[in-house]
């Protein structure tokens, strides 16, 4: 009997131990039917955005229960392959929305719902918009169960709270949910950067400086960093940058940084926030961080300063964050990292500057040698056109020149916005099987094309060759959990293998006896998923209708005994 109850004991405490993570203000319900455990936070840097909410666990399942965290009415409804897959989105009356994304199914009220405007579709995929009077919701509804769709990883929850009126996300952990945190962020290095007025690297321009960690503190060598006199050209701008993460709990469970500041002399030069981020500009990541160095190194630097038409919302001040140094300077940096817990780590030195006069030089660009970011450009080739609006780049690049034989550009630059083109297609074709594709970095990248006033038109954020495609080959589907043969079936899944050879799916539809029945497509696997509701038994025709973005449309058609 002791043995047992202190095992008991031992058991309670390791799942404490592992579930300390997120508490839920008593004004809200907990998302999940499972205690809240963080796998990312809001501010991390993924590829091309922020990471706009919190991951929690889910026990490395799928089907945990999903609840709405307060009364409200469900606002949006989303199905798609890829991004939050399956997702719901509903407003609360203290003006925010909270966000449930990567489910694996929604609700049987909610089913209900659905089917009759996805049947009318013809589409699993949706994305619909509903007012306060469609569906009300009461705190603490079930409202799905947790899953691994759309462009999820692994299963778990993805859980937001945005603004309702701007529709921004908000830190949830200043919104009713946090965290007990001990540990004070981690400073791996800082950067120093020659810069324009703009905010824009001048390139070659840039030092990497290590930290060391000593008791109690952060320090570079000789606490002094010693500009070299070519450096600035003309004594002109500096800016930094500081490395690091953030330790929430546990060891080893390293999160990024949520608020960064650059001091000098006193002032306040720099201070950006992770409290709240537009979904418009979360692309700016790829400003907001040095990305050549990430490219190159996988080190993540956060710039201590923006360019001059970074929109981010995450910046404290107006002013860029660079500044003017002179001869013979001698000033005092700290750069601080604060976490959410207003836990904050520190390090301090000087940045000494030479004597004697400047080092003159040009302007590193001019519009007659680089494509800047404030302008919009044309490009225009024998059998093709590119339209560049302004802040498409996030600094000046070389010009490339015009269009070559379709080929647009080279290499990976990471741009802001899409480009228009626009291509002839080929003769004797019909306009709508063909399609641009574009192969950059050794990549074959099929683009989704419109044919409309006799040209090809599609958008891009690729540089490479250009090419015009045919595409007539209709998707392939077949059978992954049971044999082409097979005509009676027992378990309850029907899945099958889907793929293109050129184009990616379009759309994908299962009618049993021609009627129109809920499928999942799931992009990650290739794979078709059908959940047969045990009610269905006997002999049925089930049919699957996939097309490709060419509108090739391949059918499977089969009589099925259902166990
Ligand atoms: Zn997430």
């Amino acid at each position: 009997m002791r043995y047992i109850f202190i095992s008991l004991i031992l058991v309670f405490i390791s799942i404490s131990a592992e579930s300390q993570n997120v508490k839920v203000d008593p004004k809200y319900h907990s998302p999940l039917g499972i205690p809240l455990q963080l796998s990312a936070i809001f501010g991390d840097i993924r590829p091309n955005h922020f990471h706009m909410g919190l991951d929690f666990k889910t026990n490395q399942r799928e089907g945990i229960p999903i609840h709405a965290i307060n009364d409200g009415y469900i606002s949006r409804i989303r199905i798609a392959p890829t991004g939050y897959g399956k997702v719901l989105y509903i407003n609360h009356p203290n003006g925010i929305t909270s966000v449930y994304a990567h489910c694996s199914s929604f609700s049987k009220e909610i089913l209900d719902y659905l089917l009759p405007i996805q049947t009318k579709a013809f589409s699993n995929n949706i994305d619909i918009k509903l007012t306060n009077n469609d569906f009300p919701i009461k705190k603490g509804q079930l409202i799905a169960l947790s899953g691994n769709s759309g462009s999820s990883t692994g299963p778990h929850l993805h859980f937001e709270i945005r603004d309702t009126e701007t529709e921004h996300g908000l830190n949830p952990l200043l919104h009713g949910f946090s965290i007990s945190d001990n540990f004070s962020p981690t400073i791996n290095a800082i950067k120093l950067y020659a810069v324009d007025e703009k905010g824009y690297q001048i390139p070659g321009k840039s030092m990497n400086i290590k930290v060391q960690k000593t008791n109690g503190g952060y320090s570079i060598a000789g606490n002094k960093v010693v500009i070299p006199k070519d450096f600035i050209p003309n004594y002109g701008l500096l800016a930094f940058a500081v490395s690091g993460f953030d330790q929430i709990g546990t060891a080893g469970s390293n999160y990024g940084l949520f608020e960064n500041i650059c001091v000098i002399n006193k002032d306040t030069l720099f201070h950006s926030k992770y409290d709240r981020i537009s979904f418009d500009d979360s692309r700016y990541v790829n400003s907001h961080q040095d990305l050549e160095e990430y490219k190159k190194n996988k080190t993540r630097f956060h710039k201590l300063f923006r360019t001059a038409h970074n929109p981010l919302q995450i910046y404290q001040f107006e002013e860029l964050g660079t500044f003017k140094i002179k001869p013979k300077d001698s000033l005092n940096v700290q750069v601080i990292l604060k976490d959410v817990s207003k836990n904050y780590s520190k390090i301090n030195f000087a940045v000494i500057t030479p004597e004697g006069s400047p080092v003159k030089s040009e302007k590193f660009y001019s519009s007659k040698t680089h494509l800047v970011p404030d302008s919009s450009y044309r490009f225009i080739g024998q059998e093709m056109e590119i339209d560049l609006e302004p802040y498409t780049f996030y600094e000046p690049i070389k010009k490339f020149g015009d269009i070559q034989n379709n080929r647009f550009g080279a290499g990976e630059i990471t741009i802001q916005k899409s480009f228009k083109v626009k291509m002839t297609p080929l003769k004797n074709v019909d306009g709508n099987k063909q399609y641009i594709q574009v192969i950059s970095n050794g990549k074959f990248n099929a683009l989704i094309t419109t044919f409309n006033e006799n040209k090809l038109n599609a958008e891009s954020k690729l540089f490479g060759q250009y090419v015009v495609k045919v595409d007539t080959i209709a998707p392939k589907i077949s059978p992954l959990n049971f044999k082409e043969t097979d005509t009676i079936i027992g378990s309850n899944i029907l899945s099958w293998k889907v793929s293109d050879g050129q184009t990616d799916i379009n759309n994908y539809n299962l009618l049993i006896d021609g009627e129109w029945y809920p499928l999942d497509y799931d992009l990650k696997s290739n794979r078709l998923v059908f959940n047969r509701q045990t009610s269905l038994k006997k002999t049925h025709t089930i049919e699957v209708l996939v097309s490709d973005n060419c509108g090739n449309v391949r059918a499977w058609k089969k009589k099925i005994y259902f166990n």
